[in-house]
């Protein structure tokens, strides 16, 4: 049987680490081209022009134009082809990110990416989504390797909005359920192999990591502070998670995400917040405990997470678009396929329903809790007042 595990060559995640990114570019070289957000290098610039000039670096500054296009692609390769030899860098948000993977996949160039917050699993991941110039998906366009270098600043990701940490949260949760999912159907991870015990491993630790620092994590970063829960939340959700998708395999989950972006009003929620509500649904399709789901429902609500399609935008539930969503899961081409049962349009159909249902009855229950919880306040004050 053949098993497949791959990783970034390098994950290096702490206070301050963009301030040393001129050290780390010249272990591969002393010329690098840094396709870089405009908020950060408005914010950063001096931070990385001095990290580059102490060591000598001959350095070429790219503004990322704000999609990860063929025409962007081709823009900056055009300008850094008097150079041989160079690094790619880039640093910023997915799209930036994916960009710097592309550049550096046609010039053949070592790439260190430096994303600056935790919402997805792509950062470390040998994979670029390439858009049209309007912002619509064109294509996967698979790397001969993964990065060979990712870099995590907390002091800047501690920053970000923390609506993008739980977002990340959401993509990582469904990671161990989707490798668990492969792995019982024997099928191959987008690595190309079938899940070493390793991939499983660190998919499991993950979801118990989630669960054991996502709150606290969610708490400290809404203050712009980072906490050991802070950290261990942007190691899971961009290492644990993105080793564990790629090595462990995708399964309904994101089939189902990606069902729901044909439907505009779910456009405005990100990625992972999508895949929190595709998790829930696939767990419903395995028909699991509701022990288990209630463990995922408390944590979704407890980051703020979506567990209802009202959540994901979707107020009105029409049949044909929910069936719709369905089919599209089930594209021939889509990874719902790799769970251990034939999976066809209408369970989708039924676990989104039950799914949605599910999540309302949690909420109306725990608004009943906290209105209980509240009555013996009421009355003292009442009797404090009369
Ligand atoms: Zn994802």
């Amino acid at each position: 049987m053949k098993k497949v595990f791959q990783s970034p060559g390098k994950y290096i995640q702490g206070k301050g680490e963009l301030s040393k990114l001129g050290e780390y570019i010249s272990v591969y070289s002393n010329k690098a081209v840094l396709i870089i957000d405009g908020f950060i290098f408005d914010n950063y610039e001096e931070q990385i022009r001095q990290s580059c000039k102490i060591e000598n670096l001959n350095i070429k500054y790219e503004r990322f134009t704000g999609e990860c296009s063929k025409v962007e692609i081709d823009r900056i390769i055009n300008a850094s082809n008097d150079m041989k030899d160079i690094v790619i860098v880039g640093i910023g948000g997915g799209k930036t990110l994916d960009t710097a993977k592309a550049v550096a996949y046609y010039t053949q160039s070592p790439v260190i990416i430096v994303p600056t917050m935790a919402s997805t699993d792509a950062p470390c991941s040998a994979l670029s989504v390439i858009y049209t110039q309007k912002g619509e998906f064109s294509e996967y366009l698979f790397l001969k390797s993964n990065p060979d270098m990712v870099i995590m600043d907390t002091d800047i990701i501690k920053n970000a909005p923390s609506r993008f940490l739980a977002s990340g949260m959401g993509d990582a949760l469904a990671t161990y359920f989707e490798a668990r999912a492969t792995a019982n159907s024997n099928s191959n991870s987008i690595a190309g192999g079938k899940a070493t015990k390793t991939a499983i491993a660190l998919a499991k630790l993950c979801y118990e990591t989630l669960l054991e620092d996502g709150y606290k994590a969610k708490q400290a970063v809404e203050n712009h502070v980072c906490t050991k829960a802070v950290e261990n939340i942007i190691e899971a959700n961009t290492l644990l998670s993105g080793v564990g998708f790629e090595s462990g395999g995708l399964a309904a989950a994101h089939a189902i995400h990606n069902g729901l972006t044909a439907i505009e009003q779910t456009h405005k929620y990100f990625h992972g917040e999508k895949v929190a509500f595709g998790t829930l649904v696939q767990l419903v399709l395995e028909n699991e405990s509701m022990e288990e789901i209630n463990k995922v429902l408390e944590f979704c609500e407890s980051v703020g997470l979506p567990i209802t399609l009202s959540d994901i935008g979707i107020s009105e539930i029409k049949e044909e678009e929910i069936m719709n969503v369905a089919k599209l899961s089930c594209d021939v081409n889509e990874t719902i396929h790799n769970m251990p049962f034939e999976v066809d349009c209408e369970q989708v159909y039924a676990a989104i329903l039950a799914a949605d249902s599910l999540g309302k009855n949690f909420k109306i229950e725990k608004m009943n809790l906290d209105i209980k919880l509240q009555v013996p306040f009421i009355r003292k004050q009442d009797h404090y007042q009369y």
